[in-house]
């Protein structure tokens, strides 16, 4: 089955919510297990949490997007920012790293996404922005099943 949304909000941290119920209920069409949709929805939010506060330095006035496509059992999810970009994206990955240690980030995000999703793909340049894309398998059996 082939299926595809997206959506723009604004960046404001209510949104984290509504992005990660809004792919939550995208993909329980595919019949995901509870730990695949929990994981999901926890990469969703490191992501989106990371364009508001890292990407456009909690100004809540910018746009966050949010790409889902599924195909068979494979889902892609996108998240865009046209904020500040990185500098350094090899050190950004980096396990415990973080830019804002004084806002009491612990620098887990993408070693998180990394854990929990099949490929992590981060394109980023300073001054326009970052795209975040995940993929992830869901597991076979019970996709085949829906
Ligand atoms: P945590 O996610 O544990 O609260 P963190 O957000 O600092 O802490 P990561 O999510 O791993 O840790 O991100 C690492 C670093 O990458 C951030 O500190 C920030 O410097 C940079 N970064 C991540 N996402 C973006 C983004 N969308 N725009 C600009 N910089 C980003
Ligand atoms: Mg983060």
């Amino acid at each position: 089955m082939r299926n595809h949304m997206k959506i723009e909000f604004l960046s404001v941290s209510q949104n984290e919510s509504l992005a990660r119920i809004s792919v939550a209920a995208f993909i329980s069409q595919m019949n995901p297990t509870m730990d695949e949709l929990t994981d999901i929805k926890t990469v969703v939010s490191e992501a989106v949490t990371n364009a508001i506060i890292h990407g456009y330095e909690d100004k809540p006035d910018q746009k966050v997007t949010l790409e889902c496509s599924m195909e068979n059992e494979q889902i892609e999810i996108i998240i865009k920012d046209n904020g500040i970009g990185m500098m350094d994206i090899e050190q950004a990955r980096e396990p415990l790293f973080t830019s804002k240690p004084e806002w009491e980030r612990s620098g887990m995000g993408f070693t998180i996404m990394e854990n929990f999703m099949d490929k992590v793909e981060i394109t980023s340049d300073e001054g326009t922005g970052t795209t975040i894309r995940l993929v992830k398998q869901l597991t076979s059996t019970r996709a085949l099943a829906n």
